[in-house]
Order: structure tokens, then C-alpha cells, then sequence
């Protein structure tokens, strides 16, 4: 098992990989300043107090070569984000120049962080407790407003009061229970069996409400899945770029720390989508010999959503077909696109042929586009009640949790029908109990604590 307490220093690139103004690369640990003093020429970083920010440039030792012109921010443990000491540099954005400064701090002995290791830190530190940090993760990772909405009102503790309540539900009835036991001069036993398998049953009606709204949960969470598919030349870079204009990316993140796991969210109307693959939509551009299918079929796997573009200006080719067939099961939308040629293909057709939505657009001349986000936004919220202050589970620890629980209640109604003695019953009974505990953070095992963290993006 993982041991909690390591104190050697991290570091990683805390901010959105990609081109911004600026990044941030964030080095913590008892070695965090000697560190990155070796590569920082401007100020002696050793001897400047805590909490101040420096001018100069990053030098690789090897070559002696300038790397860029940053900004140094010196924090001293204990008053820092880990307790520890850290310091930041803002460089320039950009994915070589950040990369290239992490690899000269990798290469002076730190280590690469793992996902959410400055934020373990914190807890394991003392500075935040199990729920702050899992709300702290929402907070970070809410891709539109109503997902960070979601996530306050979870920091709120909306989540917790539920769970909490439920919990003393389960425990009044325990020690109703132990009452019982103590009085043995009446048919305890059947008392306390119904009392336990009434309690059980009225929790798992809770439960259920909680768990129906998980899957929208996650997908406010994680955005809806999204691929564009198609051949080559129907349009796909076109949309990915309408989609991503400025306005509607929200943040691009990384799950890796390579280009090609790059994934980048976008806002259609409020919903949040995940683009998938969006490095191969550019690199099938590169051949355009090369068809897209096989490299479509992998990120039709991981998809909730397929956007599929058709050149509506043309007959529908084999390969049209073969995609259409490919994704006749997921929720989709086939857009027939450059309308502005002239439309080979209807609408109405190929509505009745796939039974799925369609639509026709230009991308080209940002033709129909706005219909087409709102096909989006309907297809994302069919199915799916409206929940504006419903208290909503965002996430798979807390939704497998809740389903354990309910299996645990499940098998004490059933012990209770099969007349099981009561003190057996009652060992689910207090499972239930533990498992609720467990996400309110009431009873925390490391190995738990490393799922949750392994869940933060890199350099959180
Ligand atoms: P991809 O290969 O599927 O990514 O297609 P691209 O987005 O690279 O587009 C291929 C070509 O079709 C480019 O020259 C685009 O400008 C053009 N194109 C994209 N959408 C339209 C459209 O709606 N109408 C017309 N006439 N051309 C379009
Ligand atoms: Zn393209």
C-alpha cells in the first residue's frame, strides 16, 4: 500500500496545457526552492522572503541557454496551498516552453507529481479535510456553470446533510436495537427486526433518489462524450473549429502528458461537451488518403455523443454508410453538411433511412449552426429530469458507495423476510452505516484517499 506521507519534492504544470498568456509550472516540498534556484538566474530564490515574486529567467545549466523570461513566486511552509515549501513559475504559454522548464526541474531531482498530489498534500498535511478536497476537485474540474453550481452546493454540504441524515436514521434504529436486546422480556427480536427493515427500505427509497440523478451527474461533471466522425473533407476541422471559437472553449486539460491525450471541452448552450480524439480529427487532415474510420471506431467507443458529418452535397458513399452503421446505437446526429452547394441528400431522407436526428448545415457560411447547438442541448437533456435544486451525486466514488449501501439495506430486508436472527441482520445493518460513513469521510482508509486524489488532474 501507498503510504501517505512522502515528503520529497513535485512538480508539475498546474495550469491548462496549451497556448495562454501564461502557464504556471508549481514545484512543493523541502526542496522545492534549492530546486528550482538552479535553474533561475534574477534573484537568489534561497534568500528572498516568503510569499514574494521575482523577475528573471529560466537558464538551462547544461547549455547555458535563456529558456524563457518568467516569473518566480516563492512560497515558505507552512502558510502555502501543501504546507510545504513551494514555488511557482509563470512562463510564457505554450507547450514546449512549459514542458521544457518542467523537465529542467525534473532533471534536478524532483519528481513528476501525480494527478492531485499538491491537493493530498494539503489534506495529508492537515490543511483541508476529505470532503473539502473532493469538492475542491468538482470546483476545479466543472467544465460549465451549472456543474460548478452543482459542485458549491455540494462543498455546501447538501450531499453531506442527506448522507448524514440517513446515517442517523440507521443509528437511531441501532440503538433502538441495543434497547431491545437489553429488555429481553418481550418478542425483541421481532421488534427490532421490523423496526431494521422498515429503516432499511425507507433509506433505499432515499438512495435510489440520489442515485437517479448520478448519471446526469457525471456528465455535468466529465461533459457529454463527444465525437465528430466523418470522411475526409466533410467539414469535421471546420466544425471542431466553430466549436472551440474562443467563446465556447472552456479549458483545455490533459489527462496525460502528451499532445495526443489532449481533450478539449467546449459549451454548446450550457452543456458541456468533451470532444474526443480532436488530435486525430487534425492528423487524418495530414493524409488525407488515410480514412478516418478506423480511428473514428476508437473514439466511437468512448462516446455519448456522435456528431456525424456527411458532405450533404454529395451521393452518400459506402463509407458514409459504413460510419452511419457504426454509429447506429449511439445517440447521434447526422449533419448534412455543405448546404450551400446544393443538397444531394434530404433531410427527410435520411431521417427515415437512420431514424435519427438530422440536419443540414454550412459550416462554411455558419449556416444553421445555432439549430444545430440546439439539437445538441435537446438530445443532451432528453431523458433527463430537471433538477435545479435537487441535491445531485457527481461522482463515482460517492454513487458506488451509495449503491453498496443500498445493497447492504437490500440484504437486511431480505434476512428480515427469511426470519435470519436479528444479530445477523444487524451486521449489514451496520455495514450500511460504515459505508455511508464513508462518504462523508467519516471513516477514511489510505487506500481510499488514493482513489479520490488519483481522480485530480495533473498538476491540481
Ligand atoms: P475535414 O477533412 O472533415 O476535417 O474537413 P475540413 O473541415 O478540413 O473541410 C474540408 C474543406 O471543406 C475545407 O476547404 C472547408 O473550407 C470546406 N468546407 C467545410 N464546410 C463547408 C461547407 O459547409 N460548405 C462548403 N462549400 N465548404 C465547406
Ligand atoms: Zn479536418
Amino acid at each position: 500500500a501507498q503510504t501517505l506521507t512522502e515528503f520529497d519534492t513535485i512538480s508539475a504544470i498546474s495550469t491548462p496545457i496549451g497556448e495562454g498568456g501564461i502557464s504556471i509550472v508549481r514545484t512543493s516540498g523541502e526542496d522545492a526552492i534549492k530546486i528550482v534556484n538552479e535553474i533561475f538566474k534574477g534573484a537568489d530564490l534561497s534568500k528572498v522572503p516568503t510569499h514574494t515574486v521575482h523577475y528573471g529567467h529560466i537558464v538551462d545549466p547544461a547549455t547555458g541557454k535563456t529558456i524563457d523570461e518568467v516569473m518566480a513566486t516563492v512560497f515558505r511552509a507552512p502558510k502555502t496551498f501543501t504546507r510545504e515549501d513551494i514555488v511557482e513559475i509563470s512562463c510564457h504559454g505554450g507547450i514546449v516552453v512549459t514542458n521544457h522548464i518542467l523537465q529542467l526541474i525534473l532533471a534536478q531531482g524532483a519528481r513528476m507529481a501525480d494527478p492531485g498530489e499538491f491537493t493530498k498534500r494539503a489534506f495529508v498535511n492537515g490543511r483541508i479535510d476529505l470532503t473539502q478536497a473532493e469538492s475542491v476537485m468538482d470546483i476545479i474540474r466543472a467544465k460549465t456553470d451549472k456543474a460548478r453550481q452543482v459542485a458549491v452546493g455540494q462543498l455546501e454540504g447538501g450531499l453531506m446533510h442527506k448522507v448524514k441524515a440517513m446515517r442517523q436514521e440507521i443509528l437511531d434504529t441501532l440503538a433502538n436495537v441495543e434497547v431491545n436486546i437489553d429488555y429481553p422480556e418481550y418478542d425483541a427480536d421481532q421488534v427490532t427486526a421490523k423496526q431494521m427493515a422498515d429503516t432499511s427500505k425507507d433509506v433505499i427509497s432515499q438512495i435510489d433518489k440520489l442515485l437517479k440523478t448520478a448519471q446526469e451527474g457525471t456528465i455535468l461533471r466529465n461533459g457529454l462524450a463527444t465525437a465528430i466522425v466523418g470522411q475526409p473533407n466533410v467539414g469535421k476541422s471546420s466544425l471542431l473549429n466553430y466549436l472551440t471559437q474562443s467563446d465556447k472553449a472552456i479549458v483545455t486539460d490533459v489527462a496525460g502528458t502528451t499532445r495526443d491525450t489532449l481533450e478539449e471541452y467546449v459549451s454548446v448552450k450550457g452543456v458541456p461537451l468533451k470532444l474526443i480524439d480532436t488530435a486525430g480529427i487534425h492528423k487524418t487532415d495530414d493524409k488525407v488518403e488515410q480514412i478516418g474510420v478506423e480511428r473514428s471506431q476508437a473514439a466511437l467507443k468512448k462516446a455519448d455523443l456522435v456528431l456525424l458529418l456527411i458532405d450533404g452535397s454529395q451521393a452518400l458513399s459506402d463509407e458514409d454508410k459504413v460510419l452511419i452503421k457504426a454509429t447506429q446505437d449511439k445517440k447521434r446526429i447526422i449533419i448534412l453538411n455543405k448546404l450551400d452547394l446544393g443538397q444531394k441528400i434530404t433531410v427527410d431522407e435520411l431521417k427515415e433511412k437512420t431514424g435519427s436526428e438530422v440536419i443540414s448545415t454550412s459550416i462554411l457560411q455558419e449556416k444553421n449552426l445555432d439549430e444545430l447547438e440546439d439539437l445538441i442541448k435537446k438530445l443532451f437533456f432528453s431523458g433527463i429530469e430537471n433538477s435545479n435544486d435537487q441535491i445531485m451525486v457527481t461522482n463515482q466514488r460517492q454513487s458506488g458507495l451509495l449503491a453498496k449501501a443500498k445493497r447492504e439495506l437490500e440484504d437486511v430486508v431480505q434476512a428480515v423476510n427469511d426470519d435470519i436472527p436479528v444479530d445477523i441482520a444487524q451486521i449489514d445493518f451496520n455495514g450500511a452505516w460504515d459505508t455511508l460513513g464513508e462518504i462523508t469521510g467519516d471513516s477514511a482508509p489510505d487506500e481510499l484517499i488514493n482513489t479520490l486524489f488519483s481522480q485530480f488532474c495533473l498538476g491540481k
